[in-house]
């Protein structure tokens, strides 16, 4: 929904202004999933609606809910026919959406689904921003009491390499008078584009930065995401350095815990290394994941717990992050629209 031009069509239609406040009310506040549902609009206007702007860029394809946790996974078809997901979950509290940024993802990092999609394309601003309107038209129609309070770019795709269009949606997601999910509670997670770091500070100095890092160790890294050839770990410890000076903020960094591969005292030990080396480091905070395998298989809790207390025998700010849905692939990592 690009509310913009509706509101250039209203004024080019000579309608009155205070149409373009019902029209944003009933896409924004009682999230009709369909024009005929806006009652307050006279029929004819809904008509041009229906026919020049549609609600969403994409149509619903399937559905589906986690037997286990509190979470959905749609698959959505683009106007070019291509498929993307998004999540709705839910950790106790308020829902929580979490929005891919493109179809398929050239880093290709080792265990993720999306990687092994070939790269299709960027996503528009708007098909990003239209996937948390598309929740919220669902949570209006489910009568779900929580409201969404949370926006994660950690779907399908590198937002970073789709840099334009995700500040944009942010911009659109965050916008009171529209999706107003504020700045601080929406999180961009990146495998390391560290040239748009800079960029990033200066554009959306709100929103949460996550940097998956999964290993400290160059030659390691760049085996799990090939990125690190490009921009490896000195250079994102120095442009983290930065980004903190920048903006004062709390950093995250993401580490998929896989056993057998970087779960060994030695990558603890090398990871609390690499933190040490970023100024005001008492700013960056880890986030630990199990890795969520084929066939619902996950690391064991185990391990993580295991890591973790390694972190914090080093003074390490550190969390275990829930991953919901991996009953109906939904969980972090698991996105490829098939
Ligand atoms: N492209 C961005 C955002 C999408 S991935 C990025 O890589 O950060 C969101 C998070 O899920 C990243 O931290 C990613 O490393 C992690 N992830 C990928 N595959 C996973 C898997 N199989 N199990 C658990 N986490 C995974
Ligand atoms: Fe792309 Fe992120 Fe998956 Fe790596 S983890 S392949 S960057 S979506």
């Amino acid at each position: 929904m690009n509310f913009d031009s509706v509101k250039q069509f209203i004024k080019d239609s000579n309608l009155p202004a205070y149409r373009a406040a019902q029209v944003k009310d009933a896409v924004y506040k009682n999230a009709v999933s369909a024009w005929d549902e806006a009652t307050t609009l006279p029929a004819d206007l809904k008509e041009k609606l229906k026919k020049n702007f549609p609600l969403l860029t994409f149509t619903l394809n399937k559905i589906q809910h986690s037997k286990k946790d509190r979470a959905a996974k749609a698959l959505l078809k683009l106007e070019d026919g291509l498929k993307i997901e998004t999540v709705l979950m839910n950790m106790g509290g308020s829902w929580t959406v979490c929005v891919s940024t493109q179809i398929g993802c050239a880093v290709g990092c080792s265990f993720c689904f999306t990687g092994r999609m070939k790269f299709k394309r960027d996503l528009t601003w708007e098909e990003i921003s239209d996937q948390v309107l598309f929740w919220l038209q669902y949570v209006k129609k489910e009568n779900l009491a929580e409201r969404i309070s949370n926006v994660v770019f950690m779907g399908m795709g590198e937002p970073l390499l789709n840099y334009v269009s995700t500040v944009k949606a942010v911009k659109e997601i965050s916008n009171p008078d529209r999706l107003a999910v504020g700045m601080r509670h929406i999180s961009i997670s990146t495998s390391g584009v560290a040239d748009k770091f800079h960029n990033l500070a200066v554009d959306l100095p709100q929103v949460n930065l996550a940097l998956s890092l999964h290993s400290a160790d160059d030659e390691e890294r760049n085996k799990i995401v090939p990125l690190n050839r490009k921009f490896n770990l000195e250079t994102l410890q120095k442009a983290l350095t930065e980004y903190i000076a920048m903006t004062g903020r709390q950093v995250f960094i993401e580490y998929t815990v896989v056993d057998g591969v970087n779960d060994r005292p030695e990558h603890i030990r090398r990871l609390g290394k690499w933190i040490s080396g970023i100024k005001d480091n008492y700013l960056v905070h880890v986030n630990l994941i199990a890795c969520n395998k084929a066939r619902g298989e996950v690391t064991p809790e185990k391990t993580v717990k295991l890591f973790a207390k390694g972190l914090q025998g080093m003074n390490i700010s550190v969390s275990i992050r829930k991953s919901l849905g991996n009953d109906i692939s939904a969980a972090c990592g698991q996105l490829a629209a098939k």
